[in-house]
């Protein structure tokens, strides 16, 4: 091996580290991946996709004689984060004449428990990759929590903060709960005030979203489906395709219903939900997306629009973060004057 000067090597380095960048740009540049949007979108990229690939490019060793303008490396990393965040492993192309992609309503129902935090810690850094969405965050309570109000600003993700909490005689009932259906229905109502177009879409705190499930979503007309990933023995959700068309469900638990889907598995445009003002998920345990699908009547099955290749990609898992009791009181004596005092504020 010869062993070759520390100045060269960087240059190397450095050279690489262009070479792939450029390679990622004409990879993006010949992609036609929503070609027409592209000097639209130059000054509106997401400022977090932005500050990631910027810090992964400060990683990159830059010879001491070697300098890049401001601007340069400011436009290599638009572009690199216009590439991870619309890159897709699935073909997603815009409908004929559709203007460009709109917003998406991300409809989260979330409550008090000691998990919380943590699942919308993860569920934010996902969503901090996704350009043009709105967090609708519904707290399942008569109040917002101050602590999950700050967590909400400090992501940087365009969010906002309502209450909803599930009606007393359904929190007293023993057995299933209609869970997150209070909130859901507050943020159908947000919706209708205050959105005339974009996608809504359903999204509990705790499932785990693959970033390139919101490109699939992005061009929905009226509804569109895709697989779910469950952790259940039956391991799937899904619109059953046979020769690009929808046959059946494929679903652990059909029970009667004409849309037996999970939560997870589809999106609304905002326009045709406009165009039924009655829509609204029952408080029915087990039935609350056939509801909610039913109620958007008219609708039927023949017209959902298939999205991850034809249904053949799982991009969202219904997963469920294990319950845990609440942690044990600290004593407040001992630890006076502590951080754990404050630490304590955070937990459940
Ligand atoms: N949820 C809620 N209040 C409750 C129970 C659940 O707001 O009393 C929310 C929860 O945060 C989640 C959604 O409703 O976003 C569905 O609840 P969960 O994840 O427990 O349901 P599962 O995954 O078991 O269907
Ligand atoms: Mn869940």
């Amino acid at each position: 091996m010869i062993a070759l000067p520390i100045s060269i090597q960087m240059r190397i380095l450095w050279t690489l580290a262009m070479g792939t960048v450029f390679v990622l740009l004409v990879q993006y540049q010949s992609s036609n991946v929503w070609p027409q949007q592209q000097s639209q979108l130059s000054n509106r990229l997401d400022p977090v996709a932005e500050d990631l690939v910027s810090l992964a490019l400060s990683k990159v060793v830059i010879d001491d004689d070697m300098t890049l303008s401001k601007e340069v490396l400011l436009g290599i990393t638009r572009q690199i984060a216009r590439y991870v965040v619309y890159s897709s492993g699935c073909n997603v192309s815009p409908v004929n004449g559709s203007p460009s992609p709109s917003t998406i309503y991300i409809i989260t129902p979330t409550y008090r428990r000691p998990e919380q935090i943590a699942d919308l810690t993860r569920m934010a850094q996902t969503l901090m990759l996704v350009r043009d969405i709105h967090w609708l965050v519904v707290e399942d309570s008569e109040a917002k929590s101050q602590l999950l109000s700050s967590l909400l600003h400090s992501f940087g993700i365009r969010f906002t903060h309502l209450t909803a909490p599930m009606p007393k005689r359904y929190k007293t009932t023993k057995g299933a709960k209609p869970k997150g259906v209070a909130n859901r229905n507050r943020a159908l109502s947000w919706i209708r005030e205050n959105a005339n177009d974009g996608i809504m879409y359903f999204a509990d705190d705790d499932n785990t979203y693959d970033v390139r499930l919101f490109n699939e979503m992005r061009y929905t007309q009226k509804v569109s489906m895709w697989p779910v990933g469950l952790c259940t023995k039956t391991g799937l959700s899904t619109p059953i395709v046979e020769n690009g068309n929808l046959v059946g469900f494929y679903d652990g638990w059909i029970a009667g219903r004409k849309f037996p889907v999970d939560m997870a598995g589809f999106a609304v445009s905002v326009k045709f939900l406009q165009e039924r003002p009655h829509a609204r998920m029952p408080y029915k345990p087990g039935f609350e997306e056939d509801g909610f699908l039913r109620s958007l009547s008219p609708f039927e099955p023949r017209e959902i629009e298939l999205k991850a290749d034809n249904c053949t990609k799982i991009l969202v898992w219904h997963t469920q973060t294990k319950k845990n009791e609440p942690s044990s009181r600290v004593d407040v004596v001992k630890y006076k004057n502590t951080n754990i005092i404050d630490l304590k504020r955070i937990i459940v």
